[in-house]
């Protein structure tokens, strides 16, 4: 068996995960990085690739697969080793003091320390409880929007009460023929400058609301939807002429294999201290979603900051006796 010997893994190749290659690069620290998924991009790649972020600092407004193209064109100089479509099973303390990340392909990886950038763990839609709904999946009804276009001229139903509901209707608003926007009450968990937009454009007649209805029932042959039952808390029900339903009820999150490696959890969490992100494990960091302390905002942004807080911290582990000296990288330019 072959053990690959680093300075860091990083555990997830999110938006954060791929960041802290850059930030470890820059503090001449060699990076391996694993994902479950067959792609970089973590959230942003697998949910929302088309969608606009418009909170990174400096990008008025860019598409979440946009910023992961950048990430890794920041991350690529340090020639960080990916190993994609493998989990992390097992993080072990080996001989030596040395870390042992194990993955799911059965790759053995020795480092000096973790960075864990996982997230939200394992994630996967929550799917609404519909008879029959395994035949329409991948075919017409879809938890992410990978391509708009492929929407062009359908007539589409989008349930849920959040912002991924919200703000997709609001992108599919020109795109779609036709729009049911379907909610169980009146009162929606999004952002209120995009639930008065929604408003507006229900108003003008582009999105039909159809609230308080739940999904009941689908109608259709071969995976290809025909109709969306949706009924009233009552039991009155009504068919949606829709031929591609959108269900957002938001993620399942499932810490998966990382609830075993003895961190500190916290809500399915990993608590950290604020000023390094170590967790509870020496030479184990966690940054981004999964990381949790007093005040964290869940935002892309706070996740780099925490990568660099990280790779910081973690610089003694991999360059032992020698002193860092706070460089910026306009100094320092960016060598691999
Ligand atoms: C619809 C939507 C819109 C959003 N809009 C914004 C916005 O406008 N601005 C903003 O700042 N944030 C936004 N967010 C939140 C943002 O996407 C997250 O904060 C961000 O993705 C967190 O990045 P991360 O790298 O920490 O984790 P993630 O993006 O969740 O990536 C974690 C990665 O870790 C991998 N992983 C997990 N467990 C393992 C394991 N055991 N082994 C290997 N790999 C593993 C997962 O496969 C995943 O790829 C939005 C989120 C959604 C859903």
């Amino acid at each position: 068996m072959t053990i690959h010997e680093t300075d860091i893994v990083i555990i997830g190749a999110g938006p954060v995960g791929l960041f802290a290659i850059f930030e470890a690069g820059m503090l001449k620290m060699r990076v391996h990085v694993v994902d479950t998924l067959d792609v970089a991009g973590g959230q942003c790649a697998a949910l929302y690739p088309e969608k606009p972020i418009y909170d990174i600092p400096a990008h008025p407004r860019i598409e979440a697969q946009d910023l992961i193209r950048q990430l890794e064109v920041q991350a690529a100089p340090f020639k960080p080793v990916y190993h994609l479509g493998q989990q992390v099973v097992k993080v072990e303390k080996a001989a030596g003091g040395a870390w042992q990340v194990t993955t799911s392909a059965g790759t053995v990886i020795s480092c000096k320390a973790i960075i864990i950038a996982a997230g939200c763990g394992a994630f996967g839609p929550n799917r609404p409880p519909l008879e029959g709904l395994e035949q329409y999946e991948g075919k017409s009804i879809f938890y992410m929007v990978t391509q708009k276009e492929s929407l062009r001229g359908k007539r589409v139903a989008i349930a849920g009460g959040g912002d991924s509901a919200v703000d997709w209707a609001l992108l599919l608003a020109d795109i779609a023929e036709h729009i049911y926007f379907i909610h169980r009450r009146p009162k929606f968990r999004a952002a209120p400058e995009s639930v008065a937009q929604l408003e507006a454009l229900a108003a003008e007649g582009k999105v039909e609301m159809v609230v308080p209805y739940q999904l009941a029932g689908l109608e259709g042959k071969g995976g290809q939807l025909s109709s969306v039952i949706v009924e009233t808390l009552e039991g009155e029900r009504k068919a949606l002429d829709a031929q591609v339903l959108l269900p957002f009820f938001g993620l399942a999150m499932e810490l998966g294999p990382i609830a075993e490696w003895g961190l500190n959890l916290n809500l399915n969490h990993i608590a950290v201290e604020p000023s390094t992100c170590q967790t509870n494990l020496p030479g184990v960091y966690a940054v981004g979603d999964i990381a949790t302390y007093p005040g964290k905002l869940k935002l892309i942004l706070c996740g780099f900051s925490e990568a660099a807080m990280a790779c910081h911290s973690a610089y003694p582990l991999v360059h032992e006796g020698k002193a860092l000296h706070f460089e910026y990288s306009t100094s320092k330019g960016v060598t691999a």
